[in-house]
């Protein structure tokens, strides 16, 4: 075994994002482009509800997945396949674009607060022209893990033998919601086939001696054993992993493919009318 520490912390970037909503971004700027297969990480947190009230109104993906898991508040969503929902504060949603989807997502506050993670996962290109699914669940039907005082929502993936509703059979994500007690630690064995990260939204934690304050994104050195320490007062963090692909990445906003070529193919079908293949009404 062997103990993996930290690689790299990254500060995340505040970007705005559809109609005027501030998300702070980690994984997909400058600093770090990719994370293969991890396109894009918003950690979006606030209590002001003006500023996030215009929401993400339609708008297009292909190539890729998206993963929103809400935290506090909750997601009115409708997409180009017929599907209406409203994420609820710990629910989450796995949506597979692929060759095609055009959705809206409008956060909206409870008790003021609105708080969540997108992450973007690439999709292998025998998988990016594939018809698009889509699949959410609420807190309730994700799995809790007691172990050795960390307390952990299993999301996508599996942690020991507990599997959660949401599997990954391109990228085999493991997404977990961690809390620790204070001073309470977690030890997971992580292939070392998966390249992963962590991000601390409550509390503070520490790897290998590495301190990861409150809203720390560190992304993980080689290994396949993981340990986190919580500090003083506890912490909350995710932990996201999967395989990278190793394909060439091109993209350009809501379009990741290999090639440019299937770029310009996205746009033009966008103009088109056709990008979403399998056709719904968008605003049934
Ligand atoms: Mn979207």
């Amino acid at each position: 075994m062997t103990a993996r520490s930290i690689r790299d912390i990254v500060q995340a970037l505040e970007v705005t994002e559809g109609a005027g909503v501030t998300v702070h971004r980690t994984i997909g700027t400058p600093r770090l482009r990719h994370l293969d297969p991890f396109l894009m990480l918003d950690h979006f947190s606030s209590d002001d509800p003006d500023s996030y009230i215009a929401g993400f109104p339609d708008h297009p993906h292909r190539g890729f997945c998206t993963f929103t898991y809400m935290l506090d508040g909750h997601m009115e969503h409708r997409d180009s396949m017929g599907n209406t929902g409203d994420l609820q504060a710990g629910g989450g949603q796995w949506m597979k674009a692929a060759s095609g989807v055009i959705h809206s997502e409008m956060p909206k506050q409870t008790a003021g607060l609105m708080r969540g993670f997108q992450l973007w996962i690439n999709l292998p290109a025998r998988e990016k022209m594939s018809a698009p699914t889509y699949q959410e669940f609420q807190a309730d039907r994700f799995p809790i893990v007691d172990k050795d005082g960390a307390r952990i929502k299993v999301i996508i993936g599996s942690c020991n033998a507990t599997a959660a509703p949401i599997n990954d059979p391109d990228t085999q994500v493991q997404y977990l919601d961690v809390t620790l007690a204070a001073a309470g630690h977690f030890s997971h064995a992580l292939p070392a086939t998966l390249q992963g990260f962590i991000y601390v939204f409550e509390g503070q934690a520490a790897v290998d001696s590495h301190a990861l304050p409150r809203h720390t994104f560190a992304v993980l050195g080689d290994g396949d054993q993981l340990r986190v320490d919580a500090g003083p007062q506890g912490a909350r963090f995710i932990l996201v992993a999967g395989k990278p692909l190793g394909e060439p990445i091109v993209q350009y906003g809501p379009f990741v493919m290999n090639t440019q070529e299937e770029i310009r193919q996205a746009f033009t079908d966008y103009h088109n009318g056709t990008l979403v293949q399998r056709k719904a009404d968008v605003n049934p």
